[in-house]
């Protein structure tokens, strides 16, 4: 990786009147990365994304493309593009004329203009369509064609706020494996902002979660899974078990709050050292699992068993390992 960020957050502020959006950022992102910012709405990813765009003056900070300060200059003399949740293609323009725009716009000669956007549409796998009009796609054909256009000017920075928030939960997924692959092939930095965390997961090969505009934490998918500094980060990523100070010290005899993934909690029928007696309270099916909610003395537990397994109202054994809870 190259050694000057793609993308360095300086002390970036944006207040909106009394709101105080994005609080003194610090932020580095280095070239090629899949970066995502991961947040609850409101909590200031899609403002962040509009001040490295140039859509949005900063109150106070800077914003450094490769090293070069670019706070104050228009969107368009930045080396970003941006795809946006709504795909904003232009209607009255066939497919081709969509990814075309831009070259256009950067006066590049015809035949340049032509290959440009038959390669573009080639890597989305959309060149047999490029005479139709933007109405006559589906969903998933629509997102990639914005992506065509965004990556047809070989920007360094692909920005995507939400790109995948229109579609179904099956086209959703397909589309995350594909940008997946487009951002390794064109080996550009993706910044991409979700609220779902599963897609941030999935995809990223760093996330930062973002909570009243600042970052509640940075690291990768599996540091914050297996890490969350923080009951909201633990809550917010994956699904855990907070234990407040009086619960870990009934449960463990430990001072402190702590978080435990439910697939670290083991549910037996028969006791074994160490288990403690519980009822099921409710049992959730999920398909490939199921989660339990184990009441043990008035405290409840989330585990994930196999399905088909335990039923409500059944006394069982649970084990939890105290090496397993992450302190918060
Ligand atoms: P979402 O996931 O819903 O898009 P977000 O995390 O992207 O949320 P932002 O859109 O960055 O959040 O908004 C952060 C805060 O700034 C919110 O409280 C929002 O209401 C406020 N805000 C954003 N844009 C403006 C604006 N143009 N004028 C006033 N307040 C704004």
């Amino acid at each position: 990786m190259n050694a000057v960020p793609a993308i360095s957050l300086r002390g970036l502020t944006k207040s909106f009147g009394s709101v105080s959006a994005v609080d003194h950022l610090d932020l580095d992102i280095a070239s090629g990365e899949f970066f995502s910012m991961l947040g609850p709405s409101g909590s200031g990813k899609t403002t962040v994304l509009r001040m490295i765009a140039g859509f949005e003056l900063p109150s106070s900070g800077t914003v450094s493309l490769n090293g070069r300060d670019v706070t104050e200059l228009a969107p368009f003399d930045r080396d970003v593009n941006t795809v946006f949740q709504d795909y904003a293609l232009f209607g009255h323009m066939s497919v081709f004329e969509n990814v075309e725009y831009g070259l256009k716009v950067r006066k590049l000669a015809k035949d340049v203009r032509k290959a440009k956007v038959m390669e573009a549409l080639d890597t989305v796998r959309l060149a047999d369509f490029a005479d139709r009009r933007p109405a006559q796609l589906s969903g998933g054909q629509r997102q990639r064609i914005a992506l065509a256009r965004a990556v047809v000017v070989e920007p360094k920075v692909l920005l995507l706020d939400e790109p995948l928030g229109a579609l179904d939960l099956k086209l959703r997924e397909q589309m995350q494996i594909e940008l997946k692959q487009l951002q390794r092939d064109l080996a550009i930095t993706f910044v991409f902002v979700t609220h779902d965390q599963e897609e941030a997961l999935t995809l990223s090969d760093r996330i930062a979660v973002f909570n009243n505009g600042k970052i509640e934490q940075l690291g990768t998918p599996q540091e914050l899974y297996e890490k969350p500094k923080s009951e909201f980060v633990a809550g917010f990523v994956g699904t855990s078990n907070i234990f407040s100070e009086k619960d870990a010290q009934s449960l463990f005899g430990k001072k402190g709050k702590f978080a435990l993934r439910p697939e670290k909690v083991e549910v037996s029928e028969r006791k074994k050292t160490g288990s403690i007696q519980g009822v099921v309270a409710e049992v959730i099916y999920l398909g490939s699992f199921t989660r339990l909610i184990v009441d043990v003395s008035g405290i409840q537990i989330k585990a994930t068993v196999p399905a088909d397994i335990f039923h409500r109202n059944q006394t069982v054994q649970i084990n939890m390992s105290s090496t397993d809870l992450v302190a918060l």
